[in-house]
């Protein structure tokens, strides 16, 4: 199978139904992964039923192969407790029935270990975990005393119970590690996307609002020096109104690639509204995030987003502050704004990085040595 038969497999067919809620998605990873595990077993242990020549289990055995693809469909379609309760009583059989048949000492009874393990991880709710690990625990209090060999005993040799006692131990080991670390890597895999969707904006993929703020908040508690540059393209009602809706996004899923590949690897870029942006420049002084912020505006200048033979030239305004002009991290934003608000009214297109503050600021902004302070397209 090649790679793309592979991704096509796993994003269409073993994904989960978009209906299924957000936090049921790790269980169905999770249950989808034991299921196909469990059923590869299945199909593993047929020829050692077929050699113990016990045709009541080789037919449990089959009926439980079945019953794990009717359980596999289920689960696919999102009803994940259904097929959960479908394949257990299956399972619970063939365990006992083996007992029964084939008598003590062939390990059968660690597989209620899986079934347990099973139901403590699953979703249903705390009071059925309880309630059914009981009745599992009944059952195997109940094997244990009476039923094992009710119906027969072990008909080949010891050399042969040994190896089937082996392969049984053997089995629930490899079961209960591989549970255990699929419990993890999905967990681990999830918590991950949960954590990049809470940081991250799901239109451009550049971080969020909360995300660039707090990267700016923890600069400001380091102490480190950082420019601000708050940026916001112009007329952009005039592209949604003239090419529609769609041409807009692409237009910001452009901007926000276009400037993320511009910038320093230490910087750092936040959607912070509709089209404005929020860039970090840790340790830049004035002229470096003056020289910055002026390539930004060239490179957009020369790669515009083209939508087909169209192009859709968008332009910039900045605002730029440097975390060293006040006191607060909310103020030096707010200095960033002002810097923008007067860039669009000198007409758009253009950085103003001095200016626009209520109080003065002078001393400190020579203390960059910058060149003029605003930049004209
Ligand atoms: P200015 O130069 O003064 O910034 O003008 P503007 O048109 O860019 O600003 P205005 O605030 O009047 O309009 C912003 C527009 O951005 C309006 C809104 O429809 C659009 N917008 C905001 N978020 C999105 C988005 O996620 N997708 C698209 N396509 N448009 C958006
Ligand atoms: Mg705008
Ligand atoms: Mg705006």
């Amino acid at each position: 199978m090649d790679n793309r038969m592979l991704r096509y497999l796993k994003e269409r067919v073993l994904s989960p139904p978009t209906t299924l809620a957000p936090e049921r998605r790790r269980s169905f990873h999770i249950f989808l992964r034991i299921y196909l595990f469990v059923t590869a077993i299945h199909v593993v242990f047929t020829p050692i039923f077929l050699w113990i020549n016990v045709p009541a289990l080789t037919a449990l055995n089959l009926l439980c192969i079945a019953v794990n693809s009717l359980t596999i469909l289920l689960h696919l379609r999102g009803k994940l407790l259904l097929a959960l309760l479908i394949k257990l009583p299956f399972v619970l059989t063939l365990i006992v029935a083996a007992g029964m048949l084939l008598g003590n000492n062939i390990g059968v009874e660690y597989y209620f270990f899986i079934i347990l393990f099973e139901f403590v991880i699953s979703d249903l709710q705390r009071r059925y975990k309880i309630i059914l690990s009981a009745i599992l625990l009944g059952i195997f209090l109940i094997m244990l005393q009476w039923l094992f060999g009710l119906w027969g005993e072990w008909s080949l040799g010891e050399p042969a119970r040994k190896m089937l006692h082996a392969l049984n131990l053997m089995t629930t080991f490899v079961l209960i590690t591989y549970i255990a670390l699929q419990v993890y890597i999905v967990s681990e895999t999830t918590e991950r996307r949960f954590r990049s969707d809470a940081y991250r904006d799901s239109l451009t993929g550049v971080f969020n609002r909360r995300a660039v703020i707090e990267r700016a908040d923890t600069l400001w508690c380091q102490q480190r020096p950082f420019a601000l540059l708050l940026l916001d393209a112009d007329h952009f009602k005039q592209v949604n109104d003239n090419y529609g809706h769609g041409a807009g996004d692409k237009v910001l899923r452009h901007i926000a690639q276009l400037l993320q590949h511009a910038l320093r690897e230490r910087d750092c870029i936040g959607r912070v509204g509709g089209e404005e942006f929020l860039i970090l420049l840790p340790d830049a002084n004035f002229d470096e995030a003056v020289a910055i912020a002026s390539r930004l505006r060239a490179e957009l200048a020369s790669q515009p987003c083209r939508l087909g033979k169209r192009i859709l030239p968008v332009t910039l305004s900045m605002g730029l502050a440097w975390s060293n002009e006040d006191q607060l991290l909310n103020d030096v934003i707010d200095l960033a704004d002002r810097r923008l608000y007067l860039a669009k009214s000198s007409g758009r297109d253009q950085i103003i990085a001095e200016g626009g503050e209520a109080f003065d600021i002078t001393a400190r902004c020579e203390a960059f040595k910058g060149p003029s302070s605003t930049e004209e397209a």
